[in-house]
């Protein structure tokens, strides 16, 4: 790490975030925030929200947030270290990086990477590349498109790209970190990673490289697949192969095709489809949802209409639901995969598919409907309350309403009788809104309070967070009590570094924006009625039956004689 700590933390506290956010989003003042029309989502009314005092951002509609360093991150796609670097020298901060020629871990991964791409496109193009070119051509990958994509050819050596990486003075370290070489099992020294494949190098949306993919030559190699393993520039669940080069058309469509091969992606670019991108071999995770959520809020999904692809499908149901966004199924009617339907049926069957494309939930309600006996009681109670349990998950009224009435009208009942039925599911699940799902109320009130207020925070109040039962809210209260033990402010960027992953920072960042709505009328009293409730769950309150029992059992039945008639006489019966 060549930039200090401290300097790290002086650029966050100096930057104004309101004033950097500006230049890209217009932010007008709302009490104690700013917002703006959140620049990683589309939205039409501002639910992005920025706050000077804490130093941080939240998207109400995304949960996007972060703090003026990871703004510019995400915003300009730096790296971190140059995204400091930048608000360093703007607000006149000089940062003396004591080694700066040495530069740090990940541009060393970068370099490594370059270098390694460079190797397999000249592999390529040399005469060893051959039967690469032949496959490649086979397959409808070449000229133009297998520019567009870098592809290249790992030959079948051991030592190939090892020798390759030395020669340009790269390290074995970062050779390795990048995953671009293997220890061997026995003995000292590496090998080659990738040996005898095609290869897809894979780029960030910025087009840096940052990993690598590779495809056998035939069907009996196996993995057909191998991609690079995960590192600091690479996490495989927030990557979208190909979302550099298609993020242009994605903006100008209007919408995106998302695929899971990548020569079902480059088959799409060949027919003109230039807004799609592939998930390297996974199904849809929230992470790709979110990144796709900054070009459009309209995602199609290619699958095959097969059962696996109709399984597949409906399992990404759940998570479109969750991010609120809306996702259409498009089934391919002909062939294994996206390549061989452009093949068999042409693009413009595709264009088709895309016109009639149900969103997963109508393809939910659909499937559901075919899989039950509808003219059985049986079979329609089944389907009624399976629908109902997904269409409680929608939060937009219209969309809810569309959807009810679909499962009115299969039903044949009216649709105040769904209606009806939800409100009667909804209330049964206690849900704040809010972040979090929240399976306890007592404790996240405790821990709004004690966010709020810091100073309440004393011994009881840390074993109550211990006892904490749901999982998330007790991570997050976990990182505030760490604060409130070091006795330092409980602040939104401190807190969001104390917590990992995106999904519970955004839950974080909107308990911390919500906490500033100034709820908090009896501190004190909210903390002791929360810890009440928390830290006496679950002791076992023995019934007064169980008494008369044990007093029976320890001899003393006079006593549970007199102790059975005043409970026959009810509360109403005191005596002396
Ligand atoms: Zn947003």
């Amino acid at each position: 790490m060549s930039i200090p700590k401290e300097k790290i933390e002086e650029v966050r506290d100096r930057a104004s975030i309101v004033q950097v956010v500006n230049e890209y989003v217009p932010l007008t003042k709302r009490g104690h925030n700013h917002v703006g029309l959140c620049p990683f989502h589309s939205e039409k009314t501002p639910s992005f929200t920025v706050n000077e005092e804490k130093k941080i951002f939240y998207c109400f509609g995304c949960n996007a947030t972060g703090n003026v360093i990871t703004f510019l991150m995400k915003k300009d796609g730096l790296a971190f270290p140059e995204a400091v670097r930048a608000l360093a020298s703007r607000y006149g901060i000089t940062i003396n990086e004591s080694k700066r020629d040495v530069p740090d871990e990940r541009e060393q991964i970068y370099a490594a990477l370059r270098a390694a791409s460079e190797y397999f496109s000249g592999m390529l193009k040399a005469s060893a590349g051959d039967p690469a070119k032949e496959y490649l051509k086979s397959r409808g990958l070449t000229g133009e498109l297998a520019k567009r994509f870098h592809i290249g050819y790992a030959p079948n050596k051991w030592d190939g790209l090892l020798n390759f990486l030395k020669g340009r003075g790269i390290s074995v370290e970062a050779a390795l970190k990048a995953g671009l070489l293997v220890k061997k099992d026995k003995g000292p020294g590496h090998y080659d990673r990738f040996r005898n494949r095609v290869i897809f190098p894979i780029t960030d949306v910025r087009g840096r490289i940052i990993g690598f993919g590779g495809r056998a030559m035939d069907d009996k190699s196996l993995p057909k697949y191998l991609n690079s393993p995960e590192s600091p520039v690479f996490k495989k669940g927030e990557t979208l192969f190909g979302l550099a080069q298609a993020k242009e058309a994605v903006s100008k469509e209007g919408y995106v095709l998302v695929v899971e091969g990548y020569f079902d992606l480059v088959a799409l670019h060949r027919h003109g489809f230039l807004n799609s991108v592939a998930t390297m071999g996974t199904a849809l995770t929230t992470d790709h949802i979110r990144t796709l959520k900054g070009y459009t809020s309209s995602i199609y999904a290619l699958f095959d209409s097969d059962d696996a692809g109709k399984k597949a499908a409906l399992r990404g149901l759940n998570l479109f639901l969750n991010e609120d966004i809306s996702c259409r199924a498009v089934l391919l009617s002909q062939g294994k995969d996206p390549d061989e339907f452009l093949k068999l049926a042409g693009p413009d069957a595709l264009r088709e598919a895309i016109v009639d494309a149900p969103t997963l939930m109508e393809f939910y309600l659909s499937t559901l409907r075919s899989k039950v006996n509808m003219t059985a009681p049986e079979g329609k109670k089944k389907y009624f309350e399976d629908a109902l349990s997904y269409l409680s998950k929608i939060g937009n009224l219209a969309e809810r309403g569309h959807y009810a009435t679909i499962v009115a009208s299969t039903l044949g009942i009216g649709v105040d009788s769904v209606y009806d039925a939800l409100k009667g599911a909804s209330s049964g699940s206690l849900k704040v809104k809010s972040g979090f799902q929240v399976k306890s109320l007592p404790e996240l009130t405790l821990l709004r309070v004690i966010m709020k207020h810091p100073e309440l925070y004393n011994p009881e109040v840390e074993a109550a967070f211990e006892a904490f039962t749901d999982g998330e809210l007790k991570t997050a209260a976990k990182a505030v009590a760490a604060l409130c033990r070091e006795g330092l402010p409980v602040s939104g960027p401190a807190l969001l570094e104390r917590v990992e992953g995106e999904a519970l920072k955004g839950a974080m960042a909107e308990l911390l924006f919500k906490e500033m709505d100034g709820f908090v009328e009896e501190p004190a009293r909210m903390v002791q009625d929360s810890l009440k409730s928390i830290l006496n769950r679950g002791k076992i309150k023995p019934s007064t039956q169980d008494m008369v029992k044990l007093l029976e059992q320890m001899g003393k039945s006079d006593i549970a004689v007199e102790l059975q008639k005043r409970i026959d006489a009810g509360p109403s019966g005191k005596r002396h």
